[in-house]
């Protein structure tokens, strides 16, 4: 028995991206993100957050403190009937980054390795799963892992879309509902 996930990119699709967030009182959180992340639960899909933090390993903050971000931000959703079921992140860059930072990782989106951790990890029909991002390069992971259905939030509708099946841009949030069935 597989489950399906939804796999959110975390910059610019759970919080607003102000660039390199990593404290509680940076974080906007996106408007409906709660009511997708709750509608993802009520159907018993895992909900994983897959986010490059190339911010680590440019030394602007350090692991703890994205811990502690994430577990704030768990706890933000199991307030409001969601969960977060796991949190990967790439603290790396294959250039700008500190020496012990600085590699070309298999993590880094779009490079799928996060997701196939996931799927390893959790159990996860990738075919039957579903990722939001708000770049070309989160649905170019999703591709390269198998993810069937690959969302681009894209609020102003100008970013171009990969012409392949299972792509579709979502303006809102709560757009990404009518995928998850
Ligand atoms: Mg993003
Ligand atoms: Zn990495």
């Amino acid at each position: 028995m597989t489950v399906r996930a939804l796999f959110l990119d975390r910059d610019g699709v759970v919080n607003v991206d102000h660039g390199y967030v990593h404290r509680p009182e940076q974080v906007d959180f996106v408007p409906g993100i709660f009511e997708l992340v709750a509608a993802a639960r009520a159907r018993q899909w895992a909900v994983v957050v897959v986010t490059n933090q190339s911010g680590i390993g440019r030394g602007y903050y350090d692991e703890p403190a994205f811990r502690h971000l994430s577990e704030w931000m768990r706890g933000r959703f199991a307030e409001n009937e969601g969960r977060i079921d796991a949190v990967y992140h790439c603290p790396h860059h294959p250039r700008d980054a500190l020496p012990e930072y600085r590699k070309d990782c298999t993590d880094r989106k779009p490079a799928p390795g996060m997701l196939l951790r996931a799927r390893d990890d959790l159990g996860l029909d990738l075919a039957g799963s579903v990722l939001i991002g708000d770049r070309p390069s989160d649905l170019e992971a999703a591709r390269r892992a198998g993810v069937g259905t690959r969302l681009l939030f894209d609020p102003e509708g100008t970013e171009s879309l990969p012409d392949e099946p299972g792509v579709a841009r979502i303006r809102t949030l709560p757009e990404a509902i009518a995928w998850l069935d």
